[in-house]
């Protein structure tokens, strides 16, 4: 055995009490980290002929990198959608890598059975129907990937061809339908075979993000018979818009289309009876997409798929092979995913709905959302700033002011880069409507109302230099 390895399985003791104290220390440093950094230029490392054993080179990687950890899992960290790690969420992370159990098969752990577990835990807190099975996948774009690989092979099934075996080269482009698809849905159907330009933009209601239900239904009539996907979004990236899920769902009474539900981040209102309202509907859905490192809080990276066609699923991604045992009634997770090996992913968002449950979830989303509205109703009550639309959930969407016109892309570039050197908070840029915008998406299980105030500030500070 090589050497350094001998001496770091004598001393793993110490070195995990050593890792603890260096992730204490960032876990510390994080209200007061850079929100973001950006990564400064350095001499590449080559690979040592022979190591350094573990503690040097974890003091290694700190002294290289330690700083441009940006503190993307802190409080005010509003770029993207990107969630934190609830200290149970985080603890279950560290056990995924202890454990270190393969989750394709049954029979030789408990955890797939846990992974069962977890996905009922989230079928409660989203209060959906038994009848929907599911698995653990890397994030909500492999969601969405499963749901419409499954959707593929259900719409082909029903115009007479087996994709599975046959592939596409025998079908009409199948169609999409969907008004503000998230850019990874299109992303799926580039890897699926589909066709980016077989998406059928469906238009929006006036200002907003959201499915003109009437307009789907003739585009829905237009196709005579047809079958199709529909992709509904609950809570879309910018504005967070939602679209009429219910009314969508009750349309498949008349028409043939398999619905797929993108919730990645807004599915989570489902468990705040305040907010469930948006999501009315989903249980219609035939796969749904949820991610579990945004609102859930879990790290990354972690996302749940639902459906419920688990047959078609099975179709689809069966992995048979000569050295599987194939007796169960479960599927096997490796028969159900693109993954064939895969991480306890399961296990964090285990410990953190059992840790914080129903209620440790609703107050986290429906905080966010509060806060969300003070970030919103403060950019409303000033001249520095403007809403481009109402803040619906956790997503504050809006830009410099300016008379006449919106700012240039180059503006809102340049502030957003002074904003992530100022440090406090860090914000995204996005097009709304054609202009230029800002998104604030505050999905943290840390953040606070002081949280707000600083980064309000920055914004303040930050606009105001600019302008002087
Ligand atoms: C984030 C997001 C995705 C993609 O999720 P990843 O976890 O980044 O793969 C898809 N849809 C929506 C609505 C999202 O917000």
């Amino acid at each position: 055995m090589d050497e350094n390895l001998v001496l770091d399985l004598e001393n793993l003791d110490r070195l995990l009490e050593e890792v603890n104290m260096e992730a204490r220390r960032f876990l510390s440093s994080l209200h007061n980290r850079p929100a973001a950094v950006a990564p400064s230029a350095k001499a590449t490392l080559e690979l040592p002929q022979s190591g350094l054993g573990a503690r040097r080179a974890l003091k290694l990687f700190l002294e290289r990198y330690e700083q441009e950890m940006g503190g993307s899992s802190g409080p005010r960290y509003f770029g993207f959608v990107v969630g934190g790690a609830t200290p149970a969420a985080l603890i279950g992370d560290w056990l995924v890598s202890t454990f270190d159990q393969n989750l394709s098969q049954q029979g030789s752990s408990g955890a797939p059975g846990v992974e069962l577990e977890t996905l009922r835990m989230i079928r409660q807190l989203l209060r959906l129907p038994e009848d929907f099975s599911g698995s653990f996948v890397s994030g909500a774009t492999m969601s969405n990937f499963v749901g419409l690989a499954t959707a593929r092979q259900w719409t082909a099934l029903r115009a007479g061809v087996n994709v599975v075996s046959d592939g596409l080269y025998g079908i009409k482009p199948i169609q999409v339908l969907s008004a503000s698809p998230h850019s990874s849905v299109l992303k799926c159907m580039s890897m699926l075979g589909m066709g980016r330009k077989n998406w059928l933009k469906i238009e929006c209601l006036p200002n907003r993000e959201t499915m003109n239900v009437s307009s789907l239904q003739s585009h829905l009539e237009a196709l005579a018979g047809e079958t199709c996907i529909v992709v509904a979004s609950a809570g879309t990236v910018n504005t967070g818009d939602y679209d009429d899920i219910e009314r969508i769902g009750a349309l498949k009474q008349k028409y043939s289309f398999w619905l797929h539900v993108d919730g990645a981040f807004g599915g989570l209102v489902a468990c705040s009876p305040k907010l469930a309202h948006l999501t009315q509907g989903m249980e219609l859905a035939d796969s749904i997409a949820i991610d579990a490192h945004k609102w859930l809080n879990v790290p990354y990276d972690s996302a749940i798929q639902l459906t419920r066609h688990q047959d078609v699923q099975y179709d689809v991604f069966k992995n048979n092979a000569a050295y599987l045992d194939t007796r169960r009634n479960q599927p096997a997770f490796a028969d159900l995913g693109p993954e064939n090996s895969r991480r306890f992913r399961a296990l964090p968002a285990w410990l953190t709905m059992v840790a914080y449950g129903r209620s440790g979830y609703q107050e986290i989303i429906e905080r966010n959302c509060e806060l969300a509205q003070v970030l919103g109703g403060r950019i409303e009550g000033s001249d520095t700033f403007k809403l481009l639309a109402p803040v619906r959930i956790n997503i504050v969407c809006f830009t410099l002011k300016r008379s006449g016109g919106g700012p240039s892309q180059e503006e809102v570039r340049t502030f957003l880069d002074r904003v992530r050197e100022d440090g406090r908070t860090f914000l995204t840029p996005t097009l709304y409507n054609g202009t230029p915008g800002i998104r604030a998406a505050l999905s943290n299980w840390r953040t606070t109302t002081s949280d707000v105030d600083m980064a309000w500030s920055a914004l303040m500070e930050v606009a105001q230099a600019m302008s002087s």
